[in-house]
């Protein structure tokens, strides 16, 4: 069973532990991304495994009158095995999805998967509009372009900064630079795309420049958080009409996905020691 300490970052060990999280993010007028915990498999039987999941939760999620939509990693669903693998994996659970109206996000992981999970994306998106999403990083120099080559295409597009330290001849390595490209990259989404926009972003000056945005433009557009960051901001966002969707990790696989949110944050790690001592 999940423990108590990660419960505020991880949805529980099941997808039933999810759904029962879901309905209770959906009652507070929040969307939820179901994303099965798993990443960096080298191992095909590990792959086959968590793409059967994804098919199964997608029906599962499509059997249920839940605001949730599934959420998928390249390296969990074959990118680590090889290219081919991973275009087809991420073919057949978007082509699922479709066939049962079920939305599906796609993580961007580091640049050197970029191309492989851009193309893909454009291919499968093609092929089946407006049922997939793919996220892109402003922390890396060439998203500009690629926000341009996918301006027609119809699938959504989620802009982060970026998690993945990249090295500064692809990427912008200070905060400060950072921050500028990715509300020049939101600014461009808005002013190129009138549905399909996501700001993956707890920053609450991002926030609010995508509100201005949205409402200066009619753009079509949600906030999404993750799970355990900022939920009294997700719940007053969805209170004022805001499209928020919580991107909500889920499996028995949620150690690494933990430690990770405790040591981006101070914030975190104090929680994270209370839990440990108990108050
Ligand atoms: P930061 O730059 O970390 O913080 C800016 C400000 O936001 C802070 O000064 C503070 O005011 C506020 N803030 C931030 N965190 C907190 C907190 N815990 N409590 C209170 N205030 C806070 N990255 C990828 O590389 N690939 C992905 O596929 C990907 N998917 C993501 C999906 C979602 C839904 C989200 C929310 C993020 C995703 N990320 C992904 C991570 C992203 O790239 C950033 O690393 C992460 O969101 C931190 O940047 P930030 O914009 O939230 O704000």
């Amino acid at each position: 069973m999940l423990p108590p300490i990660a419960n505020r970052f991880v949805a529980g060990e099941t997808a039933a532990a999810a759904f029962d999280h879901a309905r209770s993010m959906n009652d507070d007028g929040i969307g939820v991304l179901l994303n099965l915990l798993g990443e960096h498999y080298d191992d095909p039987e590990d792959v086959e495994a968590d793409v059967a999941a994804y098919h199964t939760l997608i029906e599962d999620v499509a059997s249920t009158d839940l605001d949730a939509c599934v959420s998928i990693k390249p390296s969990q669903i074959g990118l680590d095995v090889s290219e081919d693998l991973f275009a087809e994996h991420y073919r057949s659970i978007v082509a699922h999805a479709n066939d049962h109206d079920v939305f599906v996000w796609c993580d961007m992981e580091d640049a050197d998967t970029t191309d492989a999970t851009l193309d893909t994306f454009v291919d499968v998106a093609r092929d089946h509009p407006w049922t997939v999403g793919q996220c892109l990083q402003s922390n890396l120099k060439r998203t500009r372009d690629d926000l341009e080559r996918v301006a027609d295409v119809p699938g959504a597009i989620r802009i982060v900064k970026g998690a993945y330290d990249e090295p500064e001849s692809i990427a912008y390595t200070e905060k400060s630079r950072v921050n500028e490209a990715y509300r020049d990259d939101i600014t461009f989404l808005f002013e190129h795309r009138d549905r399909g926009v996501a700001v993956g972003s707890h920053d609450p000056e991002m926030v609010s420049l995508a509100r201005r945005l949205g409402e200066e433009h009619g753009t079509d557009y949600e906030i999404q958080m993750l799970m355990g960051v900022r939920e009294d901001a997700q719940r007053d966002l969805a209170a004022q009409g805001v499209d928020v969707q919580q991107y909500a990790p889920y499996g028995r696989k949620w150690l690494s996905y933990f430690y990770r949110r405790v040591r981006e944050r101070k914030g975190n790690a104090l929680f994270a020691l209370r839990a440990i001592l108990g108050r």
